[in-house]
């Protein structure tokens, strides 16, 4: 789907019933908040916003659930007219199905008034439920909703369904996803990583905001949660060695020279290492971008400086993208 064509830097609108996991998802995403500490959030009664400030600024607001997305106070153009993608999040463990008119009349107002805005659905808190009654309820909601759209004579809209809980890394990779949507540089940056994959005999490469854990991008290779989690945790070890030793490229993205004249690029290289059967090649890229890869199979070491040689390039090349 094309991306959102919106001023401004990305937005996203955080919708559904109380008590849906709304503010959970938001703190644990913008504020690294432990899952488990969510259980204490207070209840949100006013419109709550939290960002990420990456390489641009990303932010997450949150709509209480007595609401509606119509109300006057909030539908201004100033609310909206900026809005990249809205989430509406269904707590599967709950009694869901009750709560798909709510659903459904919110989606009709979007598409009705802001026809080109994202409109995903969250199937959310899939953590301890079984994998079958998981995907029985998620094609259940997903069939009522379209069913419903059909009725309302636009089955043509396009809404996204994911399965997620803060208790693994989905809603990690389903933020991912919305987000990439609203990002006008990703058919450059994908097409970047897919040539560094094939030019480097490479399984998958993601590019991270650092802080965050969100992947700007992915090569156009099969993308599965497993390489995501194998490559996030290394997001975590580029964290810590960047508190350490601190940022050595310039804002440019010129780098930088030491005293000896001897180029700095060692410092923003963090490891290439073996993660069960493959190799895993991480590497800083920008002040708030990480490329982590996962090598493909029959890999070795010493195919280390063909992959810094081309890292390079890549890197100067995103340095370029983000500067148009
Ligand atoms: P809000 O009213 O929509 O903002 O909902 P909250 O974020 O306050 O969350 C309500 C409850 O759901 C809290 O006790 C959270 O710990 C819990 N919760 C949020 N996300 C998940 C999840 O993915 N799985 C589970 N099991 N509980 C969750």
């Amino acid at each position: 789907r094309p991306y959102v064509r919106r001023k401004g830097h990305p937005k996203i609108l955080l919708m559904g019933q109380r008590r849906s996991g709304k503010s959970s998802i938001q703190n644990v995403i913008c504020n690294k908040m432990a899952p488990a500490e969510t259980l204490y959030l207070e209840s949100t009664n006013t419109l709550q916003t939290a960002s990420i400030n990456s390489f641009t600024e990303i932010t997450f607001s949150e709509l209480p659930s007595h609401i509606p997305a119509s109300s006057p106070e909030i539908a201004t153009p100033q609310n909206y007219a900026s809005l990249g993608a809205v989430l509406w999040l269904i707590d599967i463990q709950d009694e869901y199905l009750s709560t798909l008119p709510s659903l459904i009349q919110t989606a009709l107002f979007f598409h009705t008034h802001y026809p080109r805005l994202h409109f995903s659905v969250l199937v959310h808190k899939t953590d301890g439920l079984s994998p079958e009654y998981r995907n029985e309820a998620y094609r259940e909601i997903r069939q009522r909703v379209q069913d419903e759209l059909s009725d309302a004579g636009i089955p043509e809209y396009e809404i996204a369904f994911y399965q997620t809980s803060i208790f693994d890394l989905s809603i990690f990779d389903a933020m991912s996803k919305i987000l990439q949507g609203l990002i006008p540089q990703l058919p450059a940056l994908e097409a970047l990583l897919t040539r560094l994959c094939s030019a480097c005999g490479m399984q998958k490469a993601y590019l991270f905001d650092t802080a965050s854990k969100l992947y700007v991008a992915t090569d156009s290779g099969p993308a599965v949660l497993k390489d995501y989690e194998v490559c996030a945790d290394y997001v975590d070890l580029i964290v810590d060695i960047k508190a350490l030793y601190g940022w050595q490229l310039e804002a440019k993205g010129r780098r930088k020279s030491d005293e000896n004249g001897e180029e700095n690029i060692g410092e923003s290289v963090v490891t290439f290492e073996k993660s069960g059967e493959a190799y895993v090649y991480a590497r800083e890229i920008t002040e708030h971008l990480s490329l982590i890869c996962i090598m493909g199979k029959g890999s070795t070491p010493d195919k280390r400086v063909l992959i810094d040689y081309n890292v390079s390039l890549l890197q100067d090349a995103v340095v370029e993208i983000f500067k148009m």
